[in-house]
């Protein structure tokens, strides 16, 4: 590719990446005038991503919010803790950089060999809330992305007989702050090339040694295989999430089976009860493939 070509490409993905932030700001009201929006910063690819667009759209928004970075130094050995401070003091925004030895206490609990994930969080969680309290933020943005929720909806349906996503806003558990979420519409695929042509200087995040969750890691292989040989199918599921049918799920809070009246009157966009939902062809939606429906 020449110079020109991928000068042109990085900044197609910049347009992009702005875009789709933007839109799902503006889709949840993610960010209002006034707010004071702390950045949550690991050192991985999507946090560095969150921050770079949030400040770019910071910057043409017709409302004034403010940005914090903050990243919680959680002492885990190895841990580059010079990195983020040089990194923010050059991006020149107001940043804070929390140091709680969460590892040692994690490792104290949490008997050898089992999975220190949880318990970390939890730690993680309290200590987040504290310093947005204390540096008077509103709001909690974190980097996680559309295939970050698409695994933890199938992750829920799988392991957890619920269909339960991520959602890309929420008051958080304390009740205190709203988290946001502004990459949910942004694919990983994006965030990777982008943190290439940015060249973060990521930090790695095996640096605890803790396992990552298998069943997490093989529902993101099957996502990205689906990815590459069905181009478009993430993006419907993620569409699937904004378009519920709650008459056509099973879940009787949602929708009233048990009451459920005739009304008579003949519906022009009512459902077929004895045919098959028409499926689009392979024509009309890119990469999928039709799988004959066996009758009888
Ligand atoms: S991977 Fe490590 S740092 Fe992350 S939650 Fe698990 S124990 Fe904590």
């Amino acid at each position: 590719m020449t110079p020109e070509k991928r000068a042109f490409e990085n900044h197609k993905l910049e347009k992009r990446l702005c875009r789709l932030v933007g839109q799902a700001i503006n889709d949840y009201q993610m960010i209002n005038a006034g707010d004071r929006v702390m950045v949550c910063l690991s050192g991985g690819k999507d946090s560095y991503t969150l921050l770079d667009i949030l400040m770019k759209l910071r910057q043409r928004a017709p409302i004034d919010f403010e940005l914090v970075a903050v990243n919680l130094d959680q002492k885990q050995p190895g841990f580059p803790a010079h990195v983020l401070p040089e990194y923010l003091s050059e991006l020149g925004i107001p940043f804070h950089i929390e140091t709680q030895d969460t590892y040692s206490v994690v490792k104290k609990v949490i008997p050898e060999g089992k999975t220190l994930c949880s318990l970390c969080s939890r730690l993680r969680r309290g200590i987040l809330y504290k310093v947005a309290r204390e540096l008077g933020c509103n709001k909690i943005a974190l980097g996680h992305h559309r295939d970050d929720m698409l695994q933890t909806l199938l992750l829920n349906m799988f392991f957890g007989a619920k269909l339960k996503g991520m959602p890309a806003k929420l008051v958080s558990d304390n009740g205190e702050f709203m988290v946001i979420r502004p990459l949910a519409y942004v694919a990983e695929k994006e965030i990777i090339r982008w943190a290439q042509v940015q060249a973060y200087p990521i930090i790695p995040c095996t640096l605890c040694g803790s396992q990552d969750n298998l069943q997490r890691v093989q529902v993101g292989n099957m996502l990205r295989d689906w990815d590459k040989k069905f181009p478009g199918r993430l993006d419907n599921m993620l569409k699937a999430l904004q378009n519920v049918v709650p008459s056509h799920l099973m879940d009787r809070q949602l929708f009233p089976f048990q009451t459920l009246q005739t009304t008579g009157v003949a519906d022009a966009n009512g459902d077929t009860a004895f045919d098959e939902e028409p499926l689009p062809t392979s024509q009309t939606l890119p990469g999928s493939v039709m799988v004959p429906l066996s009758i009888g």
